[in-house]
């Protein structure tokens, strides 16, 4: 943010206005999770793909949906409570953000950078940050609940399990996120 930008987004924001800039990229936070996307059609796009079937999208039509913004965000907190329940595992204190990124090319770019290591990826879940980097072209259900294990599980053990443990209760998730 620079400085002359400053006092035209406070009148913005006295005056109720958005500014134009503010369509492209934001962030919306929900119970769990805090949502970070960089366009308007990422967030539709996902909110589309993000297709949570009968059962659980009775539970997201009960909370309170004004915008596309409480529809992902409820989305993703039903996502998480299912994924608790199927785990068994109700950890304290946890709270994930979420990063859309347009496609695989981009999570595999992010996670190289991190890590140096050259990797392909449509999603994965960052334990030091806390925060699950997904590919918008594909997302699926089954993606976003596998993540959210992987997240649980990292607040739920004091001592973090083996690699191929953690691995096994996320595809343990991601196979019962639906019944
Ligand atoms: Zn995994």
């Amino acid at each position: 943010m620079n400085r002359i930008a400053l006092p035209f987004l406070a009148l913005f924001m006295l005056t109720g206005l958005v500014p134009p800039a503010a369509h492209a990229s934001g962030q919306a936070e929900g119970r769990y999770v805090t949502l970070h996307y960089t366009s308007r059609e990422h967030l539709k796009s996902f909110n589309e793909k993000l297709d949570l079937g009968r059962k659980l999208s009775g539970q997201v039509l009960a909370k309170n949906i004004v915008t596309i913004e409480d529809e992902v965000v409820a989305k993703l907190d039903t996502v998480m409570e299912k994924v608790e329940v199927v785990l068994d595992m109700f950890p304290d204190n946890l709270r994930i953000s979420v990063v859309l990124l347009e496609a695989e090319g981009d999570v595999s770019r992010v996670f190289a950078q991190k890590y140096g290591k050259q990797a392909s990826h449509i999603a994965y879940y960052s334990l030091s940050e806390d925060t699950i980097y997904i590919s918008v072209k594909d997302t699926r259900l089954a993606v976003i609940a596998h993540e959210m294990a992987h997240a649980i599980v990292d607040h739920y053990f004091t001592e973090r399990p083996p690699y191929n443990i953690h691995e096994l209760m996320a595809q343990f998730a991601e196979k019962h996120v639906t019944d």
